[in-house]
């Protein structure tokens, strides 16, 4: 028996193969849980599909979060499906490209609004719709990332998204705990994706990350799938509100460690 035996969950932002919300939706699969998902336009419709297929989800529905009638029809076709909810997965971010290299101070006000309107307005707006669907045990769980709580060369804009992402998580999980509905954000190291592809130097980032996180390497979308699935499940359901970090320990460290302990420096002279 999986942890997710019997629940139904959404799961939104999957482009790709190499999507962490892929990763997600394995874990989700393996543990369980029948599955919907939505694509963002006919591009991606051709990738998504077949790979919804492949773990014979539920359904696969258009939607681009920043339209209020898409969120309400993707909303209604879950309800029509499945009548009920357990968990919804958000794994969705936009920002120009422009706007994720250079300097922060150049960030235009519309730029500023695209990014926080799809990759933080978005968890709420779904996350009403979603909770509606929800009883007691429901689940929620976004994806942020370390820019949230750092200034990170480049994030710019989107970190400044982040931030309001995770604080929206826990308002999110202020408003729906009562309903015993809680809500999680899981904040992932790097990893190569179609939307990491968009942010500066991200392949110097991805190797900073790696010398200065304490495993050494960087996480894969597997390792945030599991740990997004523990979230979902009721192993975790004492936990809401929560920004858990799945970067193979860099943010607890102080910066690239640069040389392994043993060859760092010289301890002081026995006495
Ligand atoms: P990805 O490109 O595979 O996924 C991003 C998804 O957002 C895509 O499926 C895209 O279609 C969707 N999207 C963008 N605009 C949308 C809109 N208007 N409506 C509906 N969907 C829309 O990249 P990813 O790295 O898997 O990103 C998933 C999430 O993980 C994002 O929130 C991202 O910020 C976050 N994250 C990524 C990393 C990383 O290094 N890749 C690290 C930490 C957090």
């Amino acid at each position: 028996m999986g942890i997710l035996q019997g629940k139904k969950g959404l799961i939104l932002g999957v482009a790709n193969e190499k999507s962490i919300a892929w990763g997600v939706a394995r874990a989700c699969h393996r543990e369980g849980a029948e599955l919907g998902f939505n694509f963002l336009g006919d591009a991606l419709k051709k990738r998504v599909i077949p790979l919804a297929d492949s773990i014979r989800a539920s359904f696969v529905e258009p939607l681009d979060v920043g339209d209020d009638a898409q969120i309400d029809a993707f909303f209604a076709k879950a309800e029509a499906r499945w009548g009920r909810l357990d968990f919804l997965v958000h794994s969705i971010a936009f920002a120009n490209r422009e706007s994720l290299s250079g300097h922060f101070r150049d960030t235009s006000r519309a730029d500023f609004h695209l990014a926080l309107d799809i990759s933080a307005y978005s968890f709420i707006a779904c996350a009403r719709r979603a909770a509606r669907l929800m009883g007691p045990g429901g689940a929620m769980v976004t994806m942020s990332y370390l820019g949230a709580v750092r200034a990170v060369p480049n994030y710019n804009v989107m970190g400044v998204a982040k931030a309001a992402l995770e604080a929206s998580t826990r308002y999110l999980a202020l408003d729906l705990g009562p309903e015993g509905i809680r809500v999680n954000a899981i904040s992932a190291g790097p990893i190569r994706t179609l939307a990491a592809s968009g942010v500066g130097d991200f392949r110097k980032l991805m190797e900073k990350n790696a010398r200065g996180a304490m495993l050494r390497r960087n996480v894969t979308q597997d390792e945030v799938g599991n740990a997004t699935a523990y979230l979902l499940s009721d192993w975790a359901s004492g936990i809401t509100g929560e920004v858990h970090y799945v970067d193979a320990g860099f943010n607890i460290g102080g910066g690239d460690p640069g040389v392994e302990p043993s060859q760092s420096g010289s301890a002081p002279p026995a006495s």
